[in-house]
């Protein structure tokens, strides 16, 4: 049986491209490509080489290890309410770029987000919110407030600015891709 490799080493940006998108395929054709855990415990317990970063909204839906269909060690990943390149993100992406030997880092937004959605409606509560949410939902606004539809162009306008958010301050030259994942087929889309 062909097992996932959590040692795999990725040289290029295309070829971590192609290992993203390969594993959309299999996911959206429900055939993965299984993990040997004490195996793969076994080749990352000293050390990690991820080829790819991925930013994605915490929603409980969006799990990029399991829409990309990969095991451990592949993927460096940050999940926020809204995919949202803040401090801590950033910090997070510019450590596996230039330590860790991330190709490519991409932003995956999704259908059906409730961040971009009250973001863009303005439905936060009526101020009953805790403040960081609120906060949150006020970082957004300004991104996705014009958009016509809030589960589309909303949900790109928002990934676009935090793709150029990150280009910014990621090394020079590293690949920065926006994509949607759709949560009732399992695609991705990019962008
Ligand atoms: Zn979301």
């Amino acid at each position: 049986m062909k097992y996932q490799d959590p040692a795999v080493k990725v040289t290029n940006p295309d070829e971590a491209l192609k290992l993203l998108k390969d594993g959309n395929a299999r996911f959206v054709a429900n055939n993965l490509v299984p993990t040997d855990y004490p195996e793969a415990l076994a080749k990352t317990a000293k050390q990690q080489s991820p080829f790819a970063s991925i930013l994605t909204c915490a929603d409980s839906r969006c799990s990029p290890e399991i829409y990309f269909d990969q095991g451990t060690g592949n993927v460096f990943v940050v999940r926020n309410a809204g995919n949202f390149a803040d401090r801590e993100a950033i910090a997070s992406f510019q450590f596996a770029a230039a330590v860790l030997g991330a190709q490519i880092t991409v932003v995956v937004g999704h259908t059906e987000c409730g961040a971009v959605y009250h973001a863009h409606n303005d439905t936060a509560g009526g101020g009953t919110l805790p403040a960081e949410l609120t906060g949150v939902l006020n970082d957004l606004r300004p991104i996705v407030k014009d958009a016509s539809d809030w589960n589309k162009d909303g949900l790109e306008v928002n990934v676009k600015a935090q793709v150029e958010a990150l280009k910014k301050t990621l090394p020079e030259g590293h690949p920065v891709y926006g994509a949607i994942y759709d949560v009732g087929t399992g695609a991705v889309t990019w962008l």
